[in-house]
């Protein structure tokens, strides 16, 4: 299966019936018993060249089908990962053991930080503004100079702009942008938003942008706002919101109405301590969060507070007995950096004991601080051994895959609505801009084919597309292009899922294998959004538009030339396995 932007998918069913919709895997099917969970060898390598009768035999004795996880049980690779390697899996807390409901979790912050501006200033009609889900998307920037929210590709060339809810087209854009282009690496000027908690702050400057410049009371300049002899600059509306956020944050307050009401702000599910419980069967567990122990414990407490603990014949046991570490005050990303300095904390009281812990590692303890050197001495394992698990690309994915070297697991809760859209929409959208219409010429030809309506409908899908992914379109893609944040998931997560819980769908002993690709050149898809069929010499032809090759574990557009010309031999055989072809899938 290939992921909305080129990873993969792999195990399970070999050869293209891979990519139907598959039926759900229950925890159920899996073997139980203690120790590391093994599957047969075949099966749970799973890679093209070790396909064969026997790698169709698992649960479903024979049938391959039985091997499908279900869409969104599926975790996907960028780089290959032998799971039976991993000897320590480390979690984040915060968006990744627990999850947040959206959007309640998201309007208690909005609400917080609007009440929050109003007192130190801000006009009181902002408080008519309520968070909007379907607004913001993760990975925005925020441009302090002309108080426009952005959407980038990895080179800083602009996919999207709006000020305030107002999106910018052609002119308007080349006014504030004339290369339609970015210095990202101006921080003072370009702001990324990058996590789960940067969602209320995107929607926040769109309503502060758009509150001031639709008031009468305000003059509209360039780079702000005048009223009187007061100018408020996007600079300063931006360090007022910054400010805000740590206030939300750091006050206390977004954790006390958390804690108040822990069932609508916290998903609860009995799936975490069962993993968890396996996971640390077969290997050492730890958690490195950045929040605070009082509000640590609070929050694993309820996550773990299961009458019948992780099994149906084991009673309940305290949260911290499922890890081997537990950190928190962590300080990412400077944790992965030099750290803090490592102190122990008294479960009794919260509070933290005076000095630099030098001890060993301690059972049920908790610690303070550290860094990611001192988890590794503590639990004696190398960066290679660990696979760190965490919702934000830079602070938990980046850097301890940058600095530390550490096998990563990038937890994109927005992934479960990406694939259903982009499994619904992107056959269209492959039809809509797929047909060379120059393929008869040269650099010798004066001919110029007028390809106006194919560029309006490659706009008029792409953005329908973008639409069903929320106002600010997909968070991977803005039609063919990939975001920032699609290019870094891409560079520093080696696996990446919805949720780690995805992991309780695959054994221990499994090979997440990235398909082996010499330079990515065409875009790869989803699925198999055309008819395609061979006939019996070496001609290959194509019932709609584009011509679908069959590579490794992946189905990748070609230009029709292309398959008229030279497909490659060694890819006969994969063709042969493809056939009967003669539907849409
Ligand atoms: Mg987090």
């Amino acid at each position: 299966m290939t992921a909305p932007f080129g990873g993969h998918c792999l195990r399970g069913a070999p050869g293209p019936s891979r990519l139907c919709c598959p039926r759900g895997a229950g925890p159920g099917r899996w073997p139980g018993g203690g120790g590391r969970r093994r599957w047969p060898e075949a099966v749970a390598m799973g890679s093209e060249g070790q396909r064969g009768p026997a790698a169709a035999r698992g649960p479903g004795q024979g049938d391959p089908r039985a091997l499908r996880r279900d869409c969104q049980h599926r975790i996907f690779v960028n780089r290959s990962l032998a799971l039976e390697k991993i000897k320590c899996f480390g979690f984040d807390m915060d968006y990744t053991l627990a999850v947040y409901k959206s959007p309640d979790y998201e309007e208690l912050a909005f609400n917080l930080l609007l009440e929050h501006l109003v007192a130190i200033g801000y006009p009181p009609e902002i408080l008519a503004y309520k968070y909007d889900p379907t607004f913001p998307t993760r990975g925005l920037v925020f441009d302090a100079l002309y108080g426009n929210l952005l959407k980038v590709d990895s080179h800083g060339n602009l996919l999207v702009c709006a000020h305030g809810f107002r999106f910018l087209k052609g002119a308007e854009i080349l006014h504030y942008y004339p290369n339609k282009f970015i210095q990202r690496d101006d921080m003072k000027r370009f702001h990324i938003l990058n996590t789960l908690f940067n969602l209320t702050e995107a929607h926040l400057y769109a309503c502060l942008v758009d509150f001031f410049t639709n008031c009468s009371r305000y003059v509209n300049c360039d780079t702000g706002y005048k009223h009187g002899n007061l100018f408020m600059s996007f600079r300063s509306m931006f360090q007022d919101v910054r400010e805000a956020m740590d206030h939300v944050h750091l006050s206390g307050c977004l954790k006390e109405k958390t804690l108040e009401n822990l069932e609508k702000y916290v998903v609860k599910d009995p799936r975490v301590p069962l993993l968890l419980s396996r996971m640390k069967e077969v290997g050492k567990v730890f958690l490195a969060t950045n929040s605070d122990y009082t509000y640590t414990d609070a929050i694993m407490s309820y996550l773990f507070d299961f009458s019948q603990g992780d099994k149906a014949d084991v009673p309940q046991r305290p949260w911290r007995s499922y890890f081997d570490l537990i950190v928190v005050d962590t300080r990412k990303p400077l944790f992965f950096a030099e750290g803090t300095v490592l102190r122990q904390v008294d479960t009794d009281t919260g509070k933290l004991r005076i000095g630099t812990y030098t001890g060993p590692l301690q059972h049920c303890a908790v610690y303070s601080g550290g860094s990611s050197d001192v988890v590794c001495d503590l639990l004696g394992v190398k960066g290679k051994d660990i696979l760190y698990m965490g919702d934000h690309i830079f602070g938990d994915i980046l850097k301890s895959k940058k600095r530390q070297g550490w096998r990563t697991f990038l937890v994109v809760p927005e992934l479960a609505r990406e694939l259903q859209v982009w499994t619904e929409k992107s056959g269209e959208q492959c039809q809509a801009g797929d047909t060379d219409f120059a393929v008869h010429l040269d650099s010798g030809s004066s001919e110029r084919p007028d390809i106006s309506s194919i560029k309006r409908r490659i706009q008029k899908v792409t953005h329908e597309m973008d639409m069903c992914y929320g106002k600010m379109g997909s968070l991977f893609r803005c039609g063919s292009r990939q975001t920032l944040f699609a290019n870094q998931l891409m560079r520093y997560a080696d696996l990446y899922a919805a949720s780690f819980i995805n992991f309780l769908y695959y054994p221990f002993s499994y090979l997440f294998r990235a398909p082996p690709v010499l330079v990515r050149t065409v875009p790869l898809f989803f699925f198999l959004p055309f008819s395609i069929y061979k006939d019996t010499q070496t001609s290959w032809h194509q019932r709609d538009i584009t011509l679908t090759v069959l590579k490794e574990n992946c189905f990748v557009p070609v230009p029709e030339r292309w398959g008229q010309r030279a497909v490659p031999k060694s890819l006969s055989s994969s063709w042969d396995k493809c056939k009967p072809l003669g539907r849409r899938w």
